[in-house]
């Protein structure tokens, strides 16, 4: 059974992943020089720093082993424990949706108070007291929408106060995802200016 956390306390975990951002953005944009910035960009550190994930996880050490397992009970009787509370990355994306030309639309003549898409909401939002649904907790899962049981009383409102069909952000975010990678190739910004024996020298040293 997935646990619901009430309010006060769901308040309180959701600030830790702001917390955690403020902390990245105080140090990065405040306590470093450009200079450092670029230098820890290009550091050989930086630049296996996938590779030394995996490592990280191929060979955990007791503490690794102990916080997944902690993460794993936690996630699976809360939902979505991890981005809810503790992703300082999550966070980032949450505010910058304050920005998104969609959102979710509560049209309060034809609901009727059911209150399914707050039960069914999996980051606890409380949908039903306002018309128009921004937060950034919200991660545009849609589910509200889908178990509404009032045609028109929940729906996907897009630029133009106009209303679209939801699928049109899964298909919107891959398309922009390809325009992306398409321009990047275009103006050669795609390749890794690293050359391969660079990487080669620095995973070897890994393994
Ligand atoms: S889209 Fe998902 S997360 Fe957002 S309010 Fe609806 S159910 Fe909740
Ligand atoms: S599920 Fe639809 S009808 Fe029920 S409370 Fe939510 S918006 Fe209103």
């Amino acid at each position: 059974m997935i646990l619901r956390p009430p309010k006060w306390i769901n308040l309180p975990l959701c600030s830790i992943k702001y917390l955690l951002l403020g902390f990245f953005i105080y140090f990065i944009f405040f306590k470093m020089s450009p200079l450092q910035v670029e230098a820890f960009l290009k550091s050989p550190y930086n630049l296996v720093a996938d590779v030394k994930m995996l490592k990280f996880f191929l060979d955990p050490s007791r503490i690794t082993l102990t916080t997944l397992a902690c993460l794993v009970v936690l996630s699976v009787s809360i939902g979505n424990f991890w981005c809810r509370y503790l992703c300082p990355y999550g966070a980032l994306l949450g505010l910058l949706a304050y920005a998104s030309p969609f959102q979710i639309k509560h049209n309060q003549e034809t609901c009727i108070n059911c209150m399914k898409c707050e039960k069914t909401c999996p980051m606890s939002i409380e949908i039903t007291n306002k018309t128009i649904l921004r937060s950034p907790e919200c991660i545009g899962c849609l589910d509200c929408i889908s178990k509404c049981p009032v045609k028109g009383s929940l729906f996907l409102q897009g630029p133009c106060n106009k209303k679209v069909w939801p699928f049109v952000i899964p298909i919107g975010t891959i398309i922009t995802i390809l325009i992306f990678w398409l321009a990047a190739r275009a103006t050669n910004h795609w390749t890794s200016a690293i050359p391969p024996e660079a990487f080669k020298q620095l995973y070897s040293a890994l393994f």
